[in-house]
């Protein structure tokens, strides 16, 4: 029996298994194929990577980074980064193979309880047994019960990068967002707003993906093609080369699951998606040595398995992190009712808020109570149109705003 059975190999996973070698503890992994690439572009700001030899896993960076919203530009000041997913994978297996991490090959299909944890039971056959099991499956976790109910937003996303001629972003630089409307676009939910997410990658390549904050139910991925098309075309951008299509579909308040058990989860699994930009691989990277380090601390006091997890547990989601959670949902659930313009002027208002403000909102370090200040300022701030749809939101959902009082 190990101390720890991490089930999953994404960044959530592997993070989480080379902090808990790291720590001590004995862990093993199990996923179907532990070598298999991870393929999204993971974006990352760069002051939130506090470790330098994460932050020399980054591929392409930008120091010039604008949001286009509320008919203006806005220059963040602040440097972004996509990691280069070879890099940060081969890091993190390093430091793995460092700590004695164990890989075994398989799907874990369910759970069952065993003598002072847990056992997991593969769909191949073999079994697995850990005092703590932790799932980091993904958005639909294999063993954690996380059902979405129709209420669930979703963030959708197409993406191209290839050699693009006449790119919307100046040489050099990274649009975050671009609330201008796609006009021109067929078809599709012309309601729903979407935006264009795009980088100038040197040598005539580039990124460019037409975004859907969230949206319940999804934009679909014709519409975000034939949006980006539109958008692209009236820029004067052609696509001479597609290199990689990114289509990105994953649920932005799904909400945290009930620990089970000996069973916790890490990462997309355990609901650490940011509920305001759908981001969740620098929050995992920060996360799990904290989560290792409690690992560690309660199996040496000699708890039971169970406590173990219970510990663990409330390492991943802390009460304030909780409560912080339930405001980022009612920050959600306002968006929900925006439309492009109002979207739009949101999100100028929020970007020309003081930077350590909504630096802070983007990540997971403030408190509950530095976010819902930040809410309350952007309140002040805001136009109108903004300020009627946050009023109409808090009259609907009060009781996340009650879910955020209690922490529960
Ligand atoms: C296209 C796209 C772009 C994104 N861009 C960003 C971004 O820029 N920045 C950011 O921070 N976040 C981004 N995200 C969101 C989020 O960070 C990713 O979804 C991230 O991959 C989640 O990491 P994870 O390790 O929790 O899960 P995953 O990466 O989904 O990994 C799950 C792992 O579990 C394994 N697995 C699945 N089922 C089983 C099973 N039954 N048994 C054993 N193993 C199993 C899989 O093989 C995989 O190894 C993006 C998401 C998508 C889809």
């Amino acid at each position: 029996m190990h101390d720890v059975l991490i089930v999953g190999s994404g960044p959530a996973g592997v993070c989480l298994a080379a902090a808990c070698g790291a720590a001590g503890l004995d862990v093993a992994v199990l996923t179907p194929d532990e070598t298999l690439p991870w393929g999204n572009t993971y974006g990352v700001w760069l002051d939130e990577l506090d470790d330098p030899a994460l932050l020399a896993t980054l591929g392409p960076r930008w120091d010039d980074v604008r949001v286009i919203a509320g008919g203006t530009t806005i220059a963040l000041g602040r440097s972004y980064g996509w990691f280069d997913n070879d890099a940060l994978q081969r890091e993190l297996h390093r430091r793995a193979a460092e700590n004695q991490v164990i890989w075994y090959r398989g799907s874990a299909a369910s759970i069952d309880s065993a003598g002072g944890g847990a056992r997991v039971v593969t769909h191949e056959g073999p079994t697995f047994a850990a005092r703590v099991v932790v799932d980091a499956t993904g958005h639909q976790p294999a063993l954690l019960r996380r059902p979405l109910g129709p209420r669930v937003a979703w963030q959708a996303a197409y993406g191209v990068v290839g050699q693009i001629r006449d790119m919307p972003v100046p040489a050099g630089a990274a649009v975050f967002m671009d609330y201008r409307p796609a006009t021109g676009a067929r078809g599709g939910r012309e309601r729903t707003p979407t935006f264009l997410y795009a980088m100038d990658l040197g040598a005539g390549r580039g990124f460019v993906e037409e975004t859907s904050l969230a949206a319940a139910p999804a934009v679909g991925f014709d519409v975000l093609q034939q949006r980006l098309e539109a958008r692209l075309a009236q820029a004067g951008a052609t696509i001479d080369a597609t290199e990689h299509i990114e289509r990105c579909l994953f649920p932005m308040n799904g909400g945290i699951p009930e620990r089970d058990g000996c069973l916790i989860g890490f990462g997309a699994a355990a609901g650490m998606v940011h509920p305001a930009s759908g981001f969740l691989v620098g929050a995992a990277l920060r996360r799990a040595p904290r989560v290792a380090r409690v690992l560690a601390a309660v199996f040496e006091a000699g708890v039971s398995a169970e406590q173990a997890a219970s510990a663990a547990w409330q390492a991943v989601w802390p009460p304030d992190q909780r409560r912080r959670l339930a405001l980022y949902e009612f920050g959600l659930a306002a968006l929900l009712r925006m439309n492009q313009a109002t979207l739009s002027a949101f999100f100028a208002a929020f970007f020309r808020l003081p930077s350590t403000r909504w630096r802070e909102f983007l990540s997971d370090r403030g408190t509950a109570a530095t976010v819902a200040g930040t809410m309350l300022r952007l309140f002040v701030v805001a136009p109108l149109g903004v300020k009627l749809v946050l009023m109409l939101t808090a009259f609907r959902e009060w009781p996340l705003l009650l879910r955020a009082l209690r922490g529960t």
